[in-house]
């Protein structure tokens, strides 16, 4: 049997104006054929466990397209195409195939399709039919769809925010399309829209409120007949109907139970929904708390997330950490400009710049300042544990460390680089463990990385395209109503 492997993963920020471009996805993967096998197949991503989980099964993989850019803008017209064609290209190339094991991230925008994954998924459906199973994994930050629910057979996001499962997540899906094509299983999905957006500052999966809500999945998982089931938190920077949260179970041939189970997981979130509010805490108040702690201590820039989205040159934490002179202090600003006038200065040199704030008005001023370039490298790191998003070989291109003289100092970077890994630091010789502050360009995702060297983490509401504070952005397509923006309406599962 052949089985084929189809990802397609954006997270799209549709609060950037920016798209996202051909370009961008050259820049992380544009894979097809048995590239894709020799690029991921050891990774510990969900297209990894694809591998992994269909040699297990003796079914042969048939790798087609892999392809993900760094999240960013929605992607232009002309780059969704581009995708769209390549997967047909390859598809009709491959053969017969007996079913498909897909990867979209699910909270992917397109500026022609909002729902983009719903799209190219419907568009596979209709290519292979309705009788060859497609089966696949979802982030976990997901704007689910009914169209993605239709157009597979099986969704199965990752349980982990770090996710950390989704090499896990991989293989259960390929186990799961493996048992459906012996004709062991039946699977039978159904999806419950609570009408509940989730506030990013509470998705970390093993605190509370979403640890309870978990063990609950985990506890309805394991009875008989349930396959499988899935939260998904929802990203909340895209503004689209989907936005928000949603659930799915997986039964064995048994649809009403499906529904009955998905029913009962978002009637657990609307019960609780007043816990997943976020709490904010505003730059001032977050330095005072760091002034009574031992370092190092982690500040999650929630505003400007890399990872959702955001330009990654956000200064408010840094000019007010400068302000204050608590130091030492790092922090990683993508700035191309800097890094050039870095390296025209040279390992040694001194100059003064202004880095940072170069994206907009929102994401803060430049800071002007007199720097020592402490170091300069090719930006390319490689990270050997699992970590957040699965991302193991990364290159934030040419890359300058400078430092101030009042113990500030500034990874400057060429390409915009999520912190997940603390790799990106100790490759171009930062020690993280040297610093009083550490400023991470995230909210949950860098946890992973942090947790070993920061004593503590702080969940920073500074402003950006990212803003914890949902309150901030113009919705004009999200679902109504929609908790939290509004309250005291009634809602009933079924
Ligand atoms: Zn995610």
């Amino acid at each position: 049997m052949r089985v084929g492997i189809i990802a397609l993963l954006h997270e799209s920020n549709t609060f950037i104006a920016r798209p996202t471009t051909v370009d961008h996805f050259r820049e992380n993967w544009l894979f097809t054929g048995e590239t894709i096998r020799t690029q991921l197949a050891d990774t510990p991503h969900e297209v990894g466990g694809f591998f992994a989980g269909l040699a297990d099964q003796q079914i042969e993989a048939v790798p087609l397209l892999a392809a993900r850019a760094v999240p960013f803008g929605p992607i232009s017209a002309a780059c969704f195409d581009t995708l769209c064609e390549t997967m047909r290209t390859e598809l009709a190339a491959a053969g017969p195939l007996d079913g498909v094991l897909v990867a979209p991230h699910g909270a992917t925008v397109s500026e022609s399709f909002p729902d983009a994954d719903g799209h190219w998924l419907t568009e596979l459906r209709n290519l292979i039919g309705p009788d060859r199973p497609i089966i696949g994994t979802l982030d976990a930050h997901a704007n689910l769809s009914q169209r993605m629910i239709d157009a597979t057979d099986a969704l199965i996001a990752y349980r982990t925010n770090p996710h950390l499962d989704q090499r896990e997540r991989g293989v259960e899906a390929a186990t799961m399309i493996a048992r459906a094509l012996r004709g062991d299983i039946k699977p039978t999905q159904a999806a419950a829209f609570p009408p509940v957006a989730i506030n990013i500052e509470r998705q970390l999966t093993s605190d509370p409120p979403c640890q309870s809500f978990f063990e609950l999945a985990d506890r309805m998982r394991r009875e008989a007949g349930v396959l499988s089931n899935s939260i998904l938190l929802g990203f909340p920077y895209a503004d689209v109907a989907e936005m928000g949260s949603a659930v799915i179970t997986v039964t064995d041939n048994d649809p009403a139970g499906a529904r009955r189970a998905a029913g009962t997981l978002a009637d657990y979130l609307w019960e609780h929904r007043s816990e997943f509010a976020g709490q904010l805490l505003e730059i001032e108040a977050a330095l005072d708390r760091a002034d009574t702690l031992s370092g190092p201590i982690g500040l999650l820039d929630m505003g400007d997330n890399v990872g959702g989205g955001s330009p990654a040159d956000s200064t408010h934490l840094l000019h007010a950490i400068v302000a204050r002179g608590t130091t030492p202090a790092f922090v990683c600003l993508y700035d191309p400009a800097a890094v050039q006038q870095a390296n025209d200065v040279g390992a040694g040199g001194r100059l003064e710049m202004a880095v940072g704030g170069k994206t907009d008005r929102l994401h803060g001023q430049p800071f002007k300042g007199t720097f020592t370039v402490c170091g300069l490298y090719n930006g390319r790191f490689h990270e050997p544990e699992t970590r957040h998003g699965g991302f193991s070989n990364c290159d934030q291109g040419l890359t300058a460390v400078v430092r101030t003289d009042h113990g500030v100092t500034v990874m400057l970077t060429s390409r915009r680089m999520p912190p997940f890994s603390l790799h990106q630091l100790t490759t171009f010789e930062v020690d993280p463990t040297q610093f009083h502050l550490l400023v991470a360009k995230g909210v949950n995702a860098p946890v992973a990385a942090y947790t070993p060297v920061c004593r503590h983490l702080l969940r920073v509401n500074t402003p950006g395209c990212t803003t914890a504070d949902m309150t901030m952005l113009k919705f004009e397509h999200r679902r109504r109503p929609l908790f939290p923006f509004e309250d005291g309406f009634a809602w009933n599962p079924n």
